[in-house]
């Protein structure tokens, strides 16, 4: 079974590793980030309270909860990856509606990343990104 192909439209996955990345942010690995504060775009120091733990590959574009793909950054880049894709920006204006409903506990970054995934489903953007993150998987 090839579980890379259906990414985008896997709910497991996507549940899965957002979990995975909370239970990633207690290990010492990350504490130990975290306190160091240092961002992983910009190198910059931040406090604590201003870190946010990143996915450089979104879960919702098959990106997992790994050390390799997890990184500490500060908020402020992590509003500038935001804006990477036109995607990011049509959701990003979304944020305010959809923000207050997440669960105080999930860091921003992931009430993000909850936008997203609504927001793909919303606009039928998803195919488009399917085909983005996996060009081979019509190659049919
Ligand atoms: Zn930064």
């Amino acid at each position: 079974m090839n579980d890379w192909v259906e990414i985008v439209r896997d709910e497991r996955h996507i549940k899965r590793e957002r979990a995975k990345a909370r239970e990633m942010r207690k290990t010492p690995y990350f504490q130990d980030l975290f306190r160091q504060g240092v961002c992983y775009y910009c190198k910059e120091k931040f406090p604590e309270d201003e870190l946010t733990l990143d996915h450089i590959v979104p879960v919702v574009r098959g990106g997992k909860s790994t050390r390799g793909n997890l990184v500490v950054c500060c908020k402020s880049c992590n509003q500038e990856k935001r804006y990477y894709t036109p995607a990011e920006q049509i959701l990003n204006q979304n944020n305010d509606n959809l923000s207050n409903l997440e669960d105080q506990y999930i860091p921003e970054q992931f009430q993000q990343e909850e936008d997203l995934e609504i927001d793909l489903a919303a606009l039928g953007m998803d195919i488009d990104l399917s085909e983005f993150e996996n060009p081979s998987s019509n190659s049919k």
